[in-house]
C-alpha cells in the first residue's frame, strides 16, 4: 500500500468526510511491551466499534520509535489479542517496513514549502518553550514550539529534526465519546516535529499517513492521545486525507501514583488464564457491567450487542 496523495473528495460531506458507508477501525500498538489493563480497554473499545458498525478491524504495530521497541514484543501482542478471542482482518502492517511511504509524504510537504529544518537542542527548545504560554486545554501542560528556526538556521547552526509549518486555525473536531473538542494548534502546539533529531520519523506523521493510506475512517483509542488529534488532523489535511472520526476512550489510572497505567509504572501481566475476567476488566473500565459469557467469542458477541445498542448504531 503506498501514499498515494490527496484523495478525491467527490463525495464529502459538510465535515469534508468522503461517505462511502464503510467502516474501517484499526487498533495501533507500540511494541514496548505487552498490552495491560489500559491498552486492552483501547484495543476493546477500537474491535467492538469496528465490529458493531460491520466494518473491518485492522492492526498495525507502530514500531517506528525504533529505540523503543522491545523485539518480540509484536508477537507477543499479537498472542494475546487472539487468546482474547480479538482477532484482526487482513495482513498486519509493521511501521518499520513502511519508511518509504514516510519519505514521499514527507517530501510532498517540503515540496510546497511546508516543513523546514530545525537546529534546537532539547534544552534550547525546553527554554524558549518555558516562556511560551501553554494550551489551558492541554492538561499535560505540553508547551508550544517557540517557533525559533521557523525563518531560517541562524548561522552556524546545522538541521537537527524536521518541524511542519503549521498553518493558523482553530481546528474543531467531534469526539464520540467526549464531546466537541477545538484545539489552535499554532499557538498551543506550534510547528511539531516530523523527522526527529535521532533520523527516526515522528509518530504523528507516521500515523496519519499510515491512516490515510489504509483508508481508516474510525479511530478509538485510549484519551492520553486527544491532545495529538488535532495536529493529526492539521496534517492529514495538509496531506489532502480525510481525518478519521474518533473516540477516546478512559484510561486506567494506576491507583498508587494516579498516572496512566503503563508499562513505566509496572501494569501488572494480562492473565490469559482467565481471558473472560480479562475482557470484563476492560469492559468495566469502559462503563459497563460485567457479562457473564463461557468463552471470549461469546463475551465478545454480548459486548458488541451491548456496544450498538450503547451508541446506537444501525
Ligand atoms: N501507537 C500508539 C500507542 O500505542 C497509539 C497510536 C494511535 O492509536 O493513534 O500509544
Amino acid at each position: 500500500m503506498t501514499y498515494a496523495g490527496p484523495r478525491a473528495e467527490s463525495h464529502a460531506q459538510p465535515d469534508g468526510r468522503a461517505d462511502t458507508g464503510e467502516y474501517v477501525g484499526r487498533f495501533a500498538p507500540s511494541p514496548s511491551g505487552p498490552l495491560h489493563a489500559g491498552s486492552l480497554v483501547a484495543a476493546l473499545a477500537s474491535y467492538l466499534d469496528a465490529r458493531a458498525a460491520g466494518g473491518r478491524w485492522l492492526l498495525r504495530i507502530e514500531d517506528v520509535d525504533k529505540p523503543r521497541s522491545v523485539p518480540g514484543a509484536d508477537r507477543v501482542i499479537m498472542g494475546q489479542l487472539e487468546t482474547l478471542g480479538l482477532h484482526w482482518d487482513g495482513a498486519v502492517i509493521w511501521q518499520s517496513a513502511r519508511d518509504a511511504i514516510y519519505q514521499q509524504a514527507f517530501d510532498d510537504l517540503a515540496a510546497r514549502g511546508l516543513v523546514y529544518p530545525c537546529g534546537c537542542t532539547r534544552r534550547e527548545i525546553a527554554e524558549a518553550g518555558a516562556a511560551m504560554p501553554t494550551d489551558p486545554a492541554s492538561a499535560d501542560g505540553e508547551r508550544p514550539y517557540a517557533g525559533t528556526c521557523r525563518h531560517g538556521l541562524a548561522p552556524g547552526r546545522t538541521a537537527r529534526a524536521w518541524r511542519l509549518r503549521v498553518p493558523p486555525g482553530v481546528v474543531v473536531f467531534e469526539d464520540r465519546w467526549l464531546g466537541q473538542q477545538r484545539q489552535d494548534v499554532e499557538h498551543a502546539v506550534g510547528d511539531f516535529v516530523l523527522r526527529r533529531a535521532d533520523g527516526l520519523w515522528a509518530y504523528q506523521l507516521a500515523v496519519v499517513v499510515d491512516d490515510g493510506a489504509q483508508g481508516v475512517t474510525d479511530v478509538v483509542r485510549g484519551a492520553d492521545l486527544l491532545t495529538s488529534t488535532a495536529r493529526q488532523q492539521v496534517l492529514a489535511r495538509l496531506l489532502g486525507l480525510n481525518p478519521p472520526r474518533v473516540m477516546h476512550v478512559p484510561l486506567i489510572l494506576d491507583p498508587a501514583s494516579g498516572l496512566k497505567l503503563s508499562k513505566q509504572n509496572h501494569a501488572p501481566a494480562l492473565d490469559l488464564a482467565q481471558p473472560v475476567a480479562t475482557l470484563n476488566q476492560a469492559w468495566q473500565a469502559l462503563g459497563f457491567t460485567a457479562l457473564p459469557a463461557a468463552d471470549p467469542a461469546a463475551f465478545l458477541r454480548e459486548a458488541c450487542a451491548a456496544w450498538v445498542r450503547r451508541w446506537r448504531i444501525r
